[in-house]
């Protein structure tokens, strides 16, 4: 054999090597290598979804070198990480994302092109992963994209369902639910870790021991045992080299218990173990705002919490760490009281299986975490039956009791003989059937609560934690929620993207607050045809996948005013419906009225259990076959359901809005997002004074926002006054009419009673003050139709709009996070090369 010692000796610094190379033409190498050797195809026989798979695994491969960097350097004892933990992760698609981080979009476009194939449509093959209902999820995705911009070490901990939020259809008007089969395909973007599986107990018994040195203990003898399996995806930050891990958990059986009842000659048995393991993290349960009192669903909650908290443990104790100083190694943020229960959990690992002393473990336990609240809805605050919490968590009943018994013990000394204070402030709800109330649970268990936007906090502190912020004056704050530039701007819309950069650079899309600079080119008007041009393109872009969903054919100069969220009667798309019906009236009193055309968009799926919201769909698909097709209206009205609203949908959505409607009742929708994705984008927002629209409102202008409603205090008095719906339809001649043509059966072919359930809630109670406030909307549209007459001056609005809109980062939210609640660093990940040794990877 001859010696190679020129090659053997000293590997040499890699420029460019041939597996993750990031030239043209080593990508388009990568694609074809991939489509081979891991989809096993050739380009004869190749799907459209195979070279989707062999492209994202070509991305994928470009960031590994960053994640295995990233995990390194946590591995370091002396770094806090933040646990994020949540029951839902709304992530959408990742490959144009990565590909965006990472700062190769372009060349993967050419390489793309090079091989024949066409980047929209491969994007289009994404699958997306629909693990949440909307804007918690989202807001939790959101967050982990800035916490990898910022370099803050951070792993996001949830539940990977096997059956995300379910895919709808629209048939015959009504939504029909369809199964999510997201993993049908395959997930090129997680790679499970069997060897970090952890146990998980259920149900049984608890007893009581004395350990060697004379302690005593409690000992949890479960029921059931499942296994819980990790599957990692990583979370690349944008131009960094940060990639944090989302680590969601899969159940299984454990294997020892197939094999005992094997054994015993029960085969079937152990392979039913297995199935009811498993449906611990099968489906995502559809519901947004209330929650549904299922043994499941405490199960799918306990399951991930202690899934995470002793993958946390391990960490820490693995790299030398003490469990009296766990909070220094990890700030664990609770997203709602999904993960409370994590209270109780820390306490029994610290307590029972790691032997702290009580004192101790709660000190520990409530700097570690965080609560955020994000409802005030009395229906969504989440309460367990005693009897199926103690059924299920046997011993977490017990320490719950005994912090509650503590914490009463205090407050009897505190509040004397205030008998209201102690049932208030109990974690036992014994007003009637016993409940476990798991934001009390979350709330003494944490250092900090925050609300989610300035009126959110306000209201509650005044309303459902005002006794905990009696108690602890300093606990509650406000931190705001934010959207990230990345997807809502740079990946959705590439076209203004590409204007403002090219106005005022790109140092924007990490530092929001730079948008600033638009507003000298808001007098411009070279500059605001090019605005213009840009939202018509947009316009184009989504008339045709209008087209190609529902068949409606959409003029893009008319006006797009959008409503897309989930269906709630909160949030009142039936409000909006009833300006429809009201235009309507008008064109048919009046055939020659002169009015700006408007294409009505609405979008978003309601809970399959939620008649009320099902009906609502019910009544916008129907007044939209009417409408559409009323030849006296000559198109000056289209109205259009766009099915199956989720992120990969959304993304050409909120870059073509001229108008965002955001008409909640005032006190109702703790933040909301999509505001401000709309408003990121150019939209104009007709709103109330709820949520963060009060923010973006002083943000943007009051002048550049179009405000209209009862305020918060307004509502509270006319309730005092005591409110009667009907009176408010029988003096307004036009509410009047529009609720007589629904009552007509004039959109339901003559039934007059397939609407009667909503417009009875309506007129009786109506719970969300849609009439009160119908005048005063319908007023306000009609300013919005008078200003969107005048192109310059509403392209100066939606400039200052997108211009104004800085505050509304996510990268601002979590900075925020940082110094107020979790007291962490950023910390820069160096790369290595991992793979070759000495060699240093090639990354612009
Ligand atoms: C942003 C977003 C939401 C939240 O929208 P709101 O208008 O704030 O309720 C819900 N679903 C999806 C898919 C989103 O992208």
């Amino acid at each position: 054999m001859t010696s190679s010692k020129n090659i053997d000796a000293q590997p040499t610094v890699q420029i460019e090597d041939d597996r993750t190379g990031l030239g043209i033409e080593t990508l388009r190498r990568a694609i074809a290598d991939n489509l081979f050797y891991i989809q096993g195809k050739f380009p004869e026989i190749a799907t459209l979804n195979d070279y989707y798979m062999a492209l994202a695994y070509t991305v994928r491969d470009r960031l590994l070198q960053r994640w295995i960097a990233t995990v390194q350097t946590y591995m370091q004892p002396d770094v806090k990480v933040v646990a994020y933990l949540s029951a839902e992760f709304l992530e959408g698609p990742h490959l144009g994302n990565n590909a965006i981080n990472l700062g190769i979009y372009d060349r993967v476009k050419q390489a793309v092109i090079e091989s024949g194939l066409d980047l929209e449509a491969l994007l289009e093959q994404e699958e997306e992963p629909g693990l949440g209902n909307g804007g918690l999820g989202r807001l939790a995705a959101c967050y982990m994209d800035s916490l990898a911009t910022l370099e803050i070490p951070a792993i996001g901990y949830g539940i990977r369902y096997e059956f995300g939020i379910f895919d709808q259809e629209i048939r015959d008007g009504w939504q029909a639910e369809i199964t999510d089969k997201w993993l049908q395909f395959g997930n090129p973007w997680e790679i499970p870790r069997p060897e970090s599986s952890v146990l998980v107990n259920f149900a049984g018994y608890t007893e009581t021991y004395t350990d060697e040195a004379g302690h005593y203990r409690v000992r949890w003898v479960p029921h059931q045992v499942v296994k819980g399996i990790p599957y990692d995806t990583p979370i690349l930050g944008y131009r960094v080299n940060t990639a944090n891990t989302l680590r969601l958990w899969k159940a299984e059986a454990p294997e020892s218990f197939d094999f005992n009842a094997f054994n015993v000659g029960n085969y079937y048995g152990a392979v039913n173990q297995k199935v009811v393991s498993e449906n611990f993290t099968k489906v995502l349960y559809p519901n947004d705002e209330p929650v549904q009192g299922k043994q499941l669903r405490l199960g799918q909650q306990y399951f991930f919490v202690s899934c995470a908290l002793q993958d946390m443990i391990r960490i820490h104790l693995a790299t030398g760490g003490d469990l009296e100083r766990f909070h220094e190694r990890f700030a664990v943020q609770l997203n709602d009281t999904h993960p409370a229960i994590g209270v109780a959990e820390l306490m029994r690992l610290l307590v029972d299986e790691h032997h702290l002393d009580w004192e101790l473990a709660w000190d520990v336990t409530q700097k570690t975490f965080a609560y955020t609240n994000h409802t005030l809805l009395p229906e969504a605050l989440e309460k367990w039956p005693l009897s199926l919490f103690g059924r299920l968590l046997p011993r977490h009943l017990e320490i719950v009791y005994e912090i509650n018994r503590r914490f009463l013990d205090w407050i009897r000394v505190k509040y004397i003989n205030d008998m209201g204070k102690l049932s208030r402030l109990s974690l036992i709800d014994e007003s009637g059937e016993r409940y476990v109330r798991m934001a009390h649970l979350a709330c003494i268990g944490s250092h900090r609560i925050n609300g989610v936007a300035a009126l959110h906090s306000e209201l509650l502190e005044q309303t459902v934690l005002q006794d905990f912020h009696e108690l602890w004056p300093e606990k509650i704050i406000n931190v705001t929620n934010g959207v990230t530039p990345r997807r809502w701007m740079v990946l959705s819309n590439p076209r203004l993207t590409d204007l403002i950069t090219r106005t005022i650079g790109d140092r924007w899309i990490v530092h929001l607050e730079d948008l600033k600079k638009l507003e000298a080119f808001a007098a411009d008007s070279a500059f605001r045809a090019e605005w213009r041009q840009v939202k018509q393109a947009n316009k184009q872009a989504l008339a045709q996948r209008i087209l190609d969903r529902t068949g409606i054919a959409v003029n893009p100069d008319s006006m797009f005013d959008i409503q897309v969220k989930r269906i709630h009667e909160y949030k009142r798309q039936h409000l909006n419906v009833l300006h429809i019906i009201t235009l309507y009236n008008r064109l048919k009193h009046n055939l020659d009225l002169d009015m700006p055309a408007r294409t009505f968009i609405f979008g978003g799926k309601a809970a399959p259990g939620y008649f009320m919201a099902k009906l609502v769909i019910k009544l916008i698909t129907s007044v939209g076959d009417v409408v559409n097709r009323d030849p006296d209206v000559r198109d000056r009205l289209k109205v259009v359901f766009l099915p199956d609203y989720n992120v990969k949908n959304s993304q050409l959505v909120y870059p073509s809005a001229d108008l965002s409607e955001q008409i909640s009742t005032a006190g109702k929708e703790a933040s909301g997002t999509g505001n401000m994705k709309f408003s990121l984008n150019g939209a104009l927002t007709i709103g109330t004074l709820d949520g963060a629209n009060i923010e973006i409102r002083e943000s943007v202008g009051a002048e550049n926002f179009c405000l209209f409603g009862l305020s918060v205090e307004g509502i509270a008095q006319l309730q005092d006054r005591g409110y009667c719906p009907r009176h408010y339809c029988d003096r307004n001649p036009e509410l009047k009419e529009a609720v007589a043509r629904i009552e007509s059966g004039y959109f339901s072919h003559g039934d007059r009673d397939l609407f009667r359930p909503l417009l009875d809630k309506l007129l009786d109670r109506d719970p969300y003050f849609l009439l009160a406030d119908y005048q005063s909307y319908i007023e306000c549209q009609e300013q919005v139709s008078q200003a969107y007459r005048d192109a310059e001056h509403w392209t100066r609005m939606s400039i200052l709009n997108t211009a104004r809109m800085g505050k509304f980062s996510s990268d601002r939210s979590i900075r925020e996070y940082a110094e107020k609640i979790w007291q962490v660093q950023p910390v820069p990940v160096q790369l290595q090369n991992y793979v070759q040794a000495n060699a240093v990877l090639n990354v612009r």
